[in-house]
């Protein structure tokens, strides 16, 4: 899977909350690409400040099984040049990238279970894992916790609800840090669901994907729980990244 430069064309543009659009793209050339569940592709994008383009990865949201065409999943970040350009995207527009890259992919982790940790649009890179373990009929306990801020940022419930329902071995509970009034679900930040429910982490395998505090704080909580393999994708350090999700 060499990393190689894609021409594609934005054919599907979905609203999800305020601040999160899922964009859709069809390759033109090459016609295909060959990804492992949780890589990313990179864009080059225009930087107000600077003479020269900027790079900016973003994970492949949808699974590995669709070949011809990528989903992404992002988070509009005010001024910011990489997502201010991929949201400036049109449907009918014709962008490239280059992929994929990473290594925070689907390992071959035994017979142990899975726990699945996302805070925001990280969970784009866990969205295609589990449809890929699932498509291929995986039967293991599987969990993902999920930490968002309020209602009006909600978004796929319905996707892993379905998950859920078709595959018995999957669960999921999405926490708001700062929900408003009427909201009946788990509460607080993810690292909550990890000290009330997971008794013991050594029969886990752990991915995490979001900001570095809920990583740091995550690992080292799991940590506590006993020894087990702990992949983890850090999308970027923020100044108040211990007040989301
Ligand atoms: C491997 C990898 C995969 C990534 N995949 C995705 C993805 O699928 N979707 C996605 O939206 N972003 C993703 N990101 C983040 C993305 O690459 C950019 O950092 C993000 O779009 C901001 O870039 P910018 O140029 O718009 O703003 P910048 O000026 O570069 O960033 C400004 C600040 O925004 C904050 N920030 C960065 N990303 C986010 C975010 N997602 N949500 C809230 N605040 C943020 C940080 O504090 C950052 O310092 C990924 C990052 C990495 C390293």
């Amino acid at each position: 899977m060499a990393i190689q430069l894609y021409r594609a064309r934005v054919d599907r543009i979905r609203n999800l909350t305020h601040d999160v659009r899922e964009i859709g793209f069809q390759l033109i050339d090459p016609p295909e690409i060959l990804f492992k569940a949780g890589q990313f592709v990179s864009f080059e994008v225009p930087h107000p400040k600077f003479n020269k383009p900027v790079t900016r990865p973003y994970s492949i949201a949808s699974p590995p099984s669709q070949r011809d065409r990528i989903t992404l999943l992002l988070n509009l970040v005010t001024g910011g040049p990489g997502s201010t350009h991929l949201f400036s995207l049109k449907e009918g527009d014709d962008t490239q990238f280059k992929g994929p890259g990473g290594s925070f992919y689907l390992k071959d982790e035994g017979q142990r279970d899975l726990l699945f940790v996302a805070t925001g649009t990280g969970i784009a890179p866990l969205r295609s894992m589990l449809d890929h373990l699932f498509d291929r009929g995986f039967s293991r306990n599987t969990t993902l916790y999920w930490g968002l801020r309020s209602q009006r940022d909600l978004y796929y419930q319905d996707v892993f609800e379905a998950l859920a329902k078709r595959h018995p071995c999957f669960r999921f509970v999405t926490t708001l840090s700062q929900p408003e009034p009427g909201w009946t679900g788990a509460t607080g930040r993810v690292t909550k669901l990890i000290e009330e429910q997971v008794p013991s982490a050594t029969n886990l395998a752990v991915y995490l994907c979001g900001h570095s505090g809920m990583i740091s704080e995550v690992s080292a909580l799991i940590g506590k729980k006993g020894l087990c393999p702990i992949h983890k994708e850090k999308w970027y350090d923020g100044a108040d990244e211990l007040a989301q999700a």
